[in-house]
């Protein structure tokens, strides 16, 4: 069975039982078995024993919890940050202001400056940095309104005050609340983010995967978005978010906790290829005025001003991050009007870079702590240019040094090959063309195209991965070749070098990235019967040039597998294999090329029998230079 696995962020587990079992030993044991999923801070409350929250791993948390601490029911979390730093005070579970209501969550609130605004002018007092406390604060606002004689039983006032409040936050979230006033009750709610309940005997679970339930329970039911449920030990009763009644069958999981930890997936890199609308979604949330053309980046507001003034960008990243940053290069310098280099961060520190203050220095990492970047930021703060980070660990070394950001919001990336990190990537490099291309000469009318099409994205992923078949098969037509060019221009010039880097590093076979014009500069000479090309050749401003180009490798008996544009029909006729893509703006065409040959690194090497998420002598997170 597989259902479709939503963006993972981090961890919840939640337990309420009547059967003499310790909630602490649970939910601590429980958040073992979701510690695959990456995280920068954890902690667990219970009603007996209060709470305990700690930045760090599991094992810093259970080193923390106190002997003695217990109960009969609790709520756990595993947080990957998203407002705020990895610290204790922002680390779930967080509470109102009395600590009665405790609210463990995955996802985000985008209203919540609103919120807290609000919030704060009725007299509560936020401690965290957190999105997530005003929800705590919220229900707690609602449990006052609603105890005031509002006619609404005891027994019902807790789940009423949640109803009202995740009526009122706007964005995604999974959920896990708990309430001392009755303190065998949980509500959890779903919005975007995945909420898996247990039901086992006299006691149920809620979680955000299956995997720390199926060792107590295989009964579960999967909540869909906008339905919260309310669990006692020995009751679930589901709601929609307008109260109305909501049957969800619960179904029998015969899955084990790692099938479950991969969502059914057989590898993770699959898995989170599979993501990629959703990874878009999220990087583009709340960031996009669509109506002007705009793009909103809360993390540049600081330094808007100096933006203004910037005369020239380099950008710094290593590995698939190069590749984006390739790729920014073309959108700035097209849209935006900015000269951009790209380095390697492994070069940059090397070299003596003339830097001013109308530099800036991009820093492109997933983990925001790949010593090579860091340390050309630090060259470039030395140096008096403004430094701007594009990372996905929240409070990551990279993100605390740079002066400025935007965070990918991908979540966390399990597989070392690096997949969604780079779709989200390259989308913030694109929001980052509309913002400062609009501080510049950028038309609205443009704003406007690049704003609908970045939102017409998700759409086609969902065309491309539903189409991964056709990918899977070509990757057992050339199961037994040895070498692979890969060719591209323009947009797509640093996905062929993309394309070539996943291959190597999923399957170890022998793979290039090349220039399509540069082919007959030399690459050309190896092109033989088994040396197969791949070819990137969406119709864009360089489609017949590279249409060119793959005649020169058919001129040399080599076979072609094309990407191309959906109704490409002449491309059909020259090359071996074609797989085709929805149409987009040529600026965007990466985000949809890389697709396919992500998919085919990963086919080529699962079908070879390897371990597609460890390679071989390679790293998450290179912290070493
Ligand atoms: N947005 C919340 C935070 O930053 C939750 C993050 C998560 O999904 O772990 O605390």
């Amino acid at each position: 069975m597989c259902y479709i696995v939503p963006l993972y962020m981090c961890g919840i587990f939640a337990y309420t039982g009547r059967n003499g079992k310790d909630a602490a030993k649970v939910l601590l044991d429980g958040l073992v078995s979701l510690e695959y999923r990456g995280y920068d801070s954890a902690g667990i409350f219970t009603p007996e024993s209060g709470a305990v929250k700690t930045p760090g791993a599991v094992l810093e948390l259970k080193k923390k919890v106190p002997k003695g601490f217990k109960g009969k029911s609790g709520i756990a979390h595993l947080r990957w940050a998203t407002h705020g730093e990895p610290t204790e005070i922002n680390a779930h579970p967080h509470s109102d202001c009395e600590g009665e209501v405790w609210v463990a969550h995955n996802g985000i609130i985008e209203n919540f400056k609103e919120l807290k605004k609000k919030l704060s002018a009725k007299g509560h007092t936020f401690v965290s940095e957190s999105d997530t406390e005003v929800l705590a604060h919220l229900i707690e606002e609602h449990l006052t309104i609603l105890r005031r004689g509002s006619g609404v039983a005891k027994k019902d006032v807790f789940e009423r005050a949640v109803l009202a409040a995740l009526n009122e936050v706007r964005g995604t979230y999974g959920v896990a609340i708990q309430y001392k006033g009755e303190p065998e009750k949980l509500i959890a709610g779903r919005m975007g983010s995945p909420i898996v309940l247990g039901l086992g005997k006299k006691e149920h679970f809620i979680a955000s995967d299956p995997s720390p339930i199926l060792k107590h329970t295989k009964k579960v039911v999967f909540l869909n978005d906008g339905d919260v449920a309310v669990l006692t030990p020995k009751s679930h009763t589901i709601y929609k978010l307008s109260s109305e009644l909501v049957n969800r069958e619960p179904e029998e999981l015969d899955w084990n906790a790692e099938e479950a930890q991969k969502g059914g997936y057989e590898h993770f890199m699959l898995k989170e290829v599979m993501e990629a609308p959703e990874v878009i979604e999220n990087t583009l949330r709340g960031r996009v005025i669509a109506e002007k053309g705009l793009a909103k980046l809360g993390g540049l507001e600081s330094v808007a001003k100096e933006l203004e003034k910037i005369e020239r960008i380099i950008i710094v990243a290593c590995g698939t991050a190069y590749y984006a940053g390739l790729v920014g290069e073309y959108m700035l310098e097209e849209f935006a009007g900015i000269p951009v280099e790209v380095e390697l961060g492994s070069e940059f520190r090397y070299r003596s870079p003339v830097l001013n203050q109308r530099t800036a220095v991009l820093a492109i990492s997933q983990s925001g702590e790949t010593a090579d970047t860091l340390a050309a930021v630090r060259e470039g703060k030395k140096k008096g240019a403004l430094t701007l980070g594009i990372v996905n660990a929240v409070g990551s070394t990279i993100a605390r040094e740079t002066d400025a950001g935007v965070y990918n919001h991908a979540g966390p990336e399990i597989s070392v090959v690096s997949t969604k990190a780079l779709l989200s990537q390259l989308t913030a490099l694109a929001l980052l063309t509309m913002f400062l291309g609009r501080q510049r000469k950028m038309s609205a009318k443009i704003g406007k195209d690049i704003a609908r099409e970045l939102r017409n994205l998700p759409e086609k992923l969902e065309k491309i991965l539903a189409w991964r078949a056709e990918v899977e098969k070509l990757a057992k037509k050339y199961a037994g070749t040895r070498d692979f060019m890969f060719i591209g221009r323009k947009y797509n010039y640093p996905i062929a070098f993309e394309g070539a880097l996943k291959l190597k590093e999923c399957s170890y076979v022998h793979a290039e990235g090349c220039g399509a014009g540069e082919l007959k500069h030399g690459h050309l000479a190896m092109i033989f019967e088994d040396f197969p090309t791949v070819a990137l050749v969406t119709k864009d401003s360089v489609y017949e040039k590279v249409f060119s180009n793959i005649q020169q490798v058919k001129a040399r008996k080599g076979p072609v597998i094309a990407v191309a544009t959906e109704g490409d029909e002449e491309i059909a006729k020259l090359a071996d294999d074609v797989f085709y893509v929805p149409k987009t703006l040529e600026m965007l065409s990466p985000i949809l090329n890389v697709v396919p040959l992500q998919l085919f690194a990963y086919y080529f090497a699962r079908d070879k029998g390897l371990n597609v998420d460890r390679p071989r002598n390679l790293a998450k997170s290179v912290t070493v230079e």
